[in-house]
């Protein structure tokens, strides 16, 4: 975990948190910033597929941005193999990485990114481990839901694992047969495991697909994390169902409003 030295009080939680008794965070983009990580191993994975097919266009960062990000990986290679026009066999779970299958491009992206994760690790952001610190002193029941088989291992790299009292993961989803966000399975499952009825509990999501998911789970705080900041995109997360939408974690501390705000 970063080094921070602060002791946060569970007073120093903004207005809206302090009656939660439960927060549910996404992991990716929201704890831990693997964007970067995960954009590159799709990249390598599709531009494989899309020569193979004669499309010169390489996957870019809206692509990644509307068809993959927050979804599991087979349902991300789906979406965007569909959105180009490729059509592909979907292939079993155990196909290997490669070309010729959506589970094969999926798995392809899954040892690219496996790959980049343990040459270069995983790192958090600061307002989202101070976040956590003060719930963690007030005694809010947490966990993590993630569409990635690797949330774990990405977690501890980052030195959060620890944090959390239950991670509903990628592994999990396919050990129980959950169905990946945008249905509400894997939130519905966290809130279970902390034995906090949905609509006592606050979720945490930066992806459009995990928002619906949390809204759709019935949690009665959805918060949507807009890193980018901009008009166009908070306003995306509100239609997705999103009550309030923040640019980081440390805007949910009064600590940070008082450092940031001439009043
Ligand atoms: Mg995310």
């Amino acid at each position: 975990m970063p080094l921070i030295t602060e002791v946060l009080r569970p007073e120093d939680l903004a207005p809206v948190l302090r009656t939660c008794r439960a927060v549910v965070f996404d992991n990716d983009g929201v704890l831990v910033d693997t964007a970067d990580l995960q954009e590159a191993a799709w990249r390598r994975a599709f531009d494989a597929c899309l020569r193979e097919h004669g499309d010169d266009e390489p996957f870019g960062h809206d692509d990644y941005r509307r068809h993959v990000d927050g979804r599991e990986r087979h349902d991300g290679a789906a979406a965007f193999l569909r959105a180009r026009g490729v059509d592909l066999p979907d292939g079993t779970p155990d196909d290997e990485p490669g070309t010729d299958s959506v589970w094969a491009v999926a798995a392809a992206k899954d040892r690219a990114f496996t790959e980049r994760l343990r040459e270069q690790g995983a790192s958090s952001w600061t307002g989202s481990v101070r976040l956590v610190g003060a719930l963690q002193r007030a005694g809010v029941a947490l966990a993590v839901v993630s569409s990635s088989r690797h949330a774990r291992e990405v977690l501890e790299s980052a030195g959060l694992l620890g944090c959390f009292a239950h991670v509903v993961d990628g592994q999990e989803a396919a050990r129980l047969d959950l169905a990946g966000k945008p249905e509400p399975d894997l939130f519905a499952e966290a809130a279970r495991r902390l034995a906090v009825p949905p609509r006592h509990a606050v979720m945490v999501e930066d992806a459009e697909a995990g928002i619906e998911a949390g809204v759709r789970a019935g949690f009665g705080l959805v918060i949507g994390v807009d890193r980018r900041d901009e008009p166009e995109s908070r306003a995306r997360m509100r239609r997705a169902g999103a009550h309030l939408v923040v640019a980081d974690l440390s805007d949910l501390l009064l600590a940070a409003h008082d450092e940031g705000t001439a009043t």
